[in-house]
């Protein structure tokens, strides 16, 4: 017999003892909606012979439906993947005074009024005369991710002409966004110089000594590759001392935008504003969410004139950031100026996090569990920094790993957690890297993998 025909109607559920609460809090409209969704997955499920679902069942996954439609999302998880600029859970994690600073933005405030004068203000005027202090440029404008950064400037400065760009940039970072595009998106004409592994001033020169109509020098930030071998790029300051002998300005699309170096923590030179902005480049633009460590944001720096004219254009109406943004950046962006940024930037706090550090509380939290049953070991890993910046790179970490039957089941179970915990597996194990995990977070990751431990642990998915 056909198992489908044995699920309990809708009517019925409503009327059973169980419902009675979930109707009291969400009306039962809304509950009649969760138990059809809730019965529709079951029958799916339901493969003849198979009993039926209980009652209960059917109400209880009802009621995590009817939880999870009134939660806002994107919803809060714990990062045990140990990389820092995961893209897909929201990039840069924000500081506590960005978050004040959201929370104090989003009642009135003087956007764009001038609290001296009684009149009208600049809504930029604060993060811009941050941006131009942190980054020696004469002027800064902020819009929306650092695509829409690309595609103002290429509207603005090269509209309808041509825009020299070397092979070996024509890069493609996630989510669509690849510089042939969006120039093709902005109107400006792509002239393609050099080869793919290598592209020499002369390649630059060429056309510019043709006399060919072109407006700007475009140099990107490969991001997420690496090229090694028999490779050559041109320095930022050669095109633009070229440039300058054709009055042609360089645009450096950066991607990350590092405003503290790298190096200082063991990882490779990644470029920094400062450095583009002091090469000569016309406009440096980065993203805000990236090695900034501030809220999703496209930021252009440099000459006072090309600014002013972005500023003035028609889609930057379309482009600009909302009031929230530009609180939180202006809080990370003070973070620099205090010379605090290690301390109280996330991303820059867990990049400086030495390994003593993630070893002695991946120690105690993997005591813990033993304490409880639960057979966690510490091995060494190594954490990445993500969202297309130093790819390759590694800094050393530790790692809570657990050997359960069914490695997948675990995570998948850590998923279910609340809040749902992102671990990876590898060489069969679970792996939990503590460098993206906040101390004050490690209770809750403890919760969590007890709860998914005692569900499927030590026997397999039950
Ligand atoms: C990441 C990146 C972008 C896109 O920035 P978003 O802020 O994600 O829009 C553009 N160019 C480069 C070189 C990048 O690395």
């Amino acid at each position: 017999m056909d198992p489908r025909r044995e699920l309990p109607s809708v009517d019925r559920l409503l009327r059973a003892e169980g419902a009675a609460p979930l109707v009291a809090a969400f009306g039962r409209d809304v509950v009649a909606d969760a138990l059809r969704e809730a019965l529709t997955e079951f029958r799916a499920k339901l493969r003849p012979g198979d009993p039926p679902p209980s009652e209960r069942a059917v109400l209880e996954r009802a009621a995590a439906l009817l939880a999870c439609w009134h939660t806002p999302r994107p919803r809060p998880v714990i990062n045990a993947t140990g990389v820092i600029l995961h893209t897909n859970l929201g990039r840069a994690p924000l500081s506590e005074a960005a978050l004040e600073a959201i929370r104090a933005a989003a009642a009135y405030s003087d956007l764009e009024f001038d609290l001296e004068k009684g009149e009208r203000g600049e809504r930029q005027a604060a993060v811009e005369e941050l941006l131009r202090r942190l980054t020696g440029a004469e002027a800064a404008l902020v819009v929306n991710n650092n695509a829409a950064a690309v595609l103002l400037a290429l509207t603005v400065m090269a509209r309808g002409r041509g825009v020299l760009i070397s092979r070996g940039q024509l890069i493609e970072i996630g989510g669509g966004f690849r510089i042939p595009e969006v120039m093709a998106q902005s109107g400006a004409r792509l002239i393609e110089v050099g080869t793919t592994n290598r592209t020499h001033l002369r390649d630059y020169e060429e056309p510019l000594a043709r006399g060919e109509d072109i407006a700007l020098i475009l140099h990107a930030h490969h991001s997420n590759f690496r090229m090694i071998g028999f490779v050559s790029e041109v320095p930022l300051a050669e095109l633009v001392a070229l440039g300058a002998r054709y009055d042609v300005p360089v645009m450096d699309d950066l991607g990350s935008g590092a405003l503290l170096d790298t190096a200082a923590f063991g990882l490779a030179h990644e470029p920094m504003v400062q450095e583009s902005v002091a090469a000569g480049a016309a406009v440096v633009c980065f993203s805000g969410d990236k090695l900034l460590g501030g809220p999703q944001a496209g930021i252009l720096v440099g000459k006072r004139e090309l600014l002013a004219r972005m500023r003035r254009h028609p889609l930057m109406r379309a482009l600009r950031p909302d009031k929230l943004t530009l609180a939180a950046l202006s809080a990370t962006l003070i973070h620099y100026l205090k010379g605090e940024a290690t301390r109280e930037i996330p991303v820059w706090r867990m990049i400086a996090t030495p390994l003593e550090e993630l070893e002695g509380r991946a120690q105690a939290c993997a005591a813990r569990l033993r304490a409880e049953g639960i057979p966690a070991e510490v091995r060494p890993t190594r954490s990445t920094i993500g969202g297309g910046s130093l790819p390759g790179e590694t800094l050393p970490s530790a790692a809570l790993v657990l050997r359960p039957p069914d490695p997948e089941a675990l995570v998948a179970a850590l998923r279910r957690a609340d809040p749902p915990i992102i671990a990876r597996v590898q060489e069969d194990a679970v792996w939990l890297d503590l460098r993206t995990v906040r101390p004050d977070q490690e209770d809750a990751l403890l919760r969590g993998i007890r709860l998914a431990w005692s569900r499927v642990g030590a026997q397999g998915e039950s």
